[in-house]
């Protein structure tokens, strides 16, 4: 049987050729065949080549998601065996992420070769995410190869907000296969014990991507009063906590992170972590009305901007949070500020963090600018996977 054919339009096959994964509508002249939605597809250019193997959606903007860039070969059990089989030794053999009671982010999408399946471990549970229907459509197939490859007490699904729109995709969450997982669930981050609650969490129930980013704080934290906003469960908090910080200082808007976050506090016999649930915006306002002063903060805020006309707007809410947060500051004072908005770029961040110093009459120096952590890798040919930045500063 021959498989259908997504023909390109003159002057679009570069990117493909150059393996980024994502085939929107308008770069497509025809479609040859008649491919189900989630059925195999051969991308040619518009000159009749052969580009790359993919799995087709018309009720998405991205048509085709592209797999395999070899010739004839079918995107079977086999092939994604092999595709999870390397994901895996990235975690397990090269990063050595493969503590059993440790957690890491196990398939990361295009990064990993595979767009729309995202998987994170905890512990001995799997939760699995798809962001495409053809992905979807073949959960049970991966997570049976799951099961082979790496043997967890259970596989969760969990979906999120907004994507089933995208793709014409139906999904609900709950146990793909195995055990219940316990709620909340354990895991181990470098020496702190974290609980996940790994059904009604955000994301997936922690933030993996910033476990490096927490160690690099806690390396700035011994003797200094901290500041965490948006602490979430308290990841950047219990790592400064841990490090001896003087005192910390937790805000959230979300009660119920909040409440694991005391339970984490008490497993980890760091009770002097103090949370509060607040509004970060409101919160920095009453703290420097106050006068009062930090020698570290952190600022973690969620995503402001979802698409590109947002960008000025999540820019304004960026700086307000620095003007805030530097008015806390003394000299020898670290800012820690996080941005998981893939369209705001760490120099865009950096300009902020200039405006603001120069504005307070203030000189600061940039310690680091880093990323995610490695299991969260970034495809060279699909940099927009690269979404988190953190800028450390200093006020010099
Ligand atoms: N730093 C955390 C992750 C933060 S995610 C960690 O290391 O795990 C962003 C957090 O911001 C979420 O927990 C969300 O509840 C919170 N949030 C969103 N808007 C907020 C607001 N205006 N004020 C306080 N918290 C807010």
């Amino acid at each position: 049987m021959s498989i259908p054919r997504v023909i390109l339009k003159p002057k679009r096959a570069q990117p493909f050729f150059g393996r980024h994964p994502w085939v929107f509508a308008g770069a497509i002249a025809a479609v040859a065949g008649e491919p189900a939605d989630g059925g195999e597809v051969d991308l040619h250019s518009s000159a009749g080549n052969f580009i790359a193997r993919g799995l087709y959606n018309g009720q998405s903007k991205i048509r085709v998601r592209l797999y395999c860039w070899e010739k004839d070969r079918p995107l079977d059990r086999d092939f994604f065996r092999a595709r999870l089989q390397a994901a895996i030794h990235l975690r397990n053999d090269v990063l050595k992420l493969g503590d059993p009671a440790g957690a890491c982010r196990v398939v990361f999408s295009e990064s990993d070769g595979l767009s729309g399946m995202v998987v994170d471990r905890y512990a001995d549970w799997l939760a699995l995410q798809f962001t495409s229907l053809a992905m979807a459509q073949r959960r049970e197939m991966l997570a049976e190869l799951l099961v082979e490859l790496l043997q967890p007490k259970g596989i969760y699904l969990r979906t999120e907000r907004g994507i089933g729109k995208l793709e014409g995709l139906e999904l609900h969450d709950g146990l793909l296969c195995g055990e219940a997982p316990p709620i909340p669930l354990q895991i181990e981050e470098i020496g702190l014990k974290f609980l996940v609650h790994l059904q009604e969490g955000q994301k997936t129930g922690y933030y993996l991507d910033q476990r490096d980013n927490r160690q690099a704080v806690a390396g700035l934290a011994a003797g200094r009063r901290v500041l965490d906003g948006f602490c979430y469960t308290g990841g950047f908090a219990f790592h400064a906590a841990k490090a001896v910080a003087a005192d910390v200082h937790g805000f959230d808007a979300s009660e119920a992170a909040l409440k694991l976050a005391r339970e984490i506090a008490r497993i980890n016999g760091l009770e002097r972590t103090e949370f509060v649930a607040a509004d970060v915006f409101e919160e920095l306002v009453r703290l420097a009305a106050l006068g009062r002063k930090f020698d570290l903060i952190v600022l973690d805020p969620p995503k402001f901007a979802r698409a590109r006309h947002a960008v000025p707007e999540a820019l304004k809410g960026y700086r307000r949070l620095q003007k805030l947060a530097l008015q806390m500051l003394d000299r020898d004072g670290i800012l820690v500020m996080c941005c998981c908005s893939g369209l705001i770029t760490m120099e865009m961040l950096e300009d902020v963090l200039a405006q603001v110093s120069t504005d307070a009459g203030r000189e600061m120096q940039i310690l680091e600018r880093r990323g995610a952590t490695p299991d969260h890798p970034v495809a060279v040919s699909c940099r927009e996977a690269g979404y988190l930045k953190c800028l450390i500063g200093r006020v010099v």
